[in-house]
């Protein structure tokens, strides 16, 4: 009988071995990642071209029975599952011994790998752009004029060429930290490939599913010649792009989320604000007990009431012009001016310090944009409180 039915934080191998038929699988939870979203069941889902992006709601293009015979025909040793399912009120629910054998076959089995991170100089000897940077480019200019820059003779300059140096070093650091990025999102750590240009781009941006960009040239402009940072500032930079990749992986469907002004102002909070958490350097720091360090709360004394103003405006916000003025600064321009987006990732900074990251990460990230109302009401100052909740209350 073929379906749709919701499942409570299973893994997509008991999903995938327990119910047979089903179109569709919507996990109320993000699937159990120790037992899924290892490395293997990747691989697994690239042979059976399923879209491994896609994990809270998975696209299954086939009778789900013929996934057990694949696992069972990459590796001889799979274990017999012996899975059942229940269905009780809270949905359908796993009754299955078979459980732990399936993590340690998935743990040991051959076809592991790690995700493969490439970098690609997008600048050729006579200082034109590659394809693959105008393809980049093109998603927030527009193909025409990408291509006009990619014709421009810019060679690399001293600078570029120094950030280049140091992207080249900070790839092994960003590849061992994509697992961790990956897990609150419930997702496998995918591929990247990061394209190093020299035009017609902010410092870095990222375009579904799997490229990041680095302009170098524009490193240069923001922060001058690398220095002794310039690997752990590249890295925090890779990092954030690569949370944006994740984010667009797990919410394929954003567009939905931000129906109105305020919706969208929220979505970008909660988009930009994981990133920017993961950018954050020691500097913003808090005490061991959430406190704030000292530029963190003077930041924060400063942006808190232009949030509440900009976001109780955007909630009555009638026009398009209207919203866009009020959006100036949300999430671009200077790093400690951005009032929306930074608050969020310094907040969660904050209460990841008291309550521990992964679940403060995994339950932002499953809320996403509604996360982000009650996160301010934990920790903005007591005068914006009550605004606030207005806001919370609104619907
Ligand atoms: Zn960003």
């Amino acid at each position: 009988m073929a379906g749709r039915r919701s499942i409570r934080g299973l893994s997509l191998v008991f999903v995938l071995s327990a119910c047979e038929q089903v179109e569709q699988v919507e996990a109320t939870e993000p699937l159990g990642y120790d037992f899924f979203l290892g490395n293997t069941s990747r691989d697994i889902l690239q042979d059976l071209r399923i879209d491994r992006r896609v994990v809270n709601t998975l696209h299954l293009p086939m009778a789900l029975d013929r996934m057990l015979i694949t696992l069972a025909s990459l590796n001889p040793d799979v274990p017999n599952l012996g899975i059942t399912m229940v269905q009780d009120g809270q949905g359908w629910q796993l009754e299955s011994p078979g459980m732990g054998e399936v993590a340690s076959w998935l743990q040991r089995t051959s076809i592991q790998r790690q995700p493969r991170f490439s970098l690609e100089l997008c600048v050729d000897g006579d200082g034109r752009a590659s394809p693959l940077w105008t393809e980049g480019i093109a998603v927030a200019i527009g193909r025409e004029r990408a291509e006009v820059f990619a014709k421009d003779r810019i060679p690399l300059s001293p600078t570029a060429a120094a950030w280049l140096e140091v992207l080249r070093e900070a790839m092994p650091d960003f590849e061992q930290r994509a697992e961790d990025l990956a897990r609150p999102f419930g997702l496998v750590p995918m591929d990247v490939v990061v394209a190093a240009g020299n035009r017609a781009s902010s410092d870095a941006f990222a375009w579904v599913d799997s490229h990041i960009g680095i302009n170098l040239e524009a490193f240069g402009e923001a922060y001058g010649e690398p220095d002794d940072g310039g690997v752990d500032r590249m890295t925090r930079i890779l990092s954030h792009e690569y949370v944006h990749l994740l984010s667009y992986a797990l919410y394929p469907d954003h567009r939905e989320l931000r129906d109105t002004p305020l919706n969208r102002a929220l979505w970008t909070m909660f988009f930009e604000g994981i990133g920017d958490y993961f950018s954050l350097s020691n500097r913003w720091q808090p005490e061991a007990d959430g406190s704030y360090s000292p530029v963190t709360a003077e930041t924060l004394q400063r942006l808190e009431p232009v949030l509440v103003d900009r976001l109780e405006a955007l909630a009555e916000a009638d026009s398009a012009s209207a919203e866009s003025e009020l959006r100036a600064g949300i999430s671009m321009g200077k790093f400690d001016e951005k009032w929306g987006s930074l608050p969020v990732a310094l907040w969660l900074h904050s209460e990841a310090a008291r309550r521990g990251e992964q679940e403060l990460l995994a339950s932002t990230i499953r809320l996403n944009r509604e996360a982000v109302l009650p996160l301010a009401l934990r920790w903005i100052s007591s005068e914006y409180q009550g605004r606030v909740r207005a806001l919370l209350e609104r619907d």
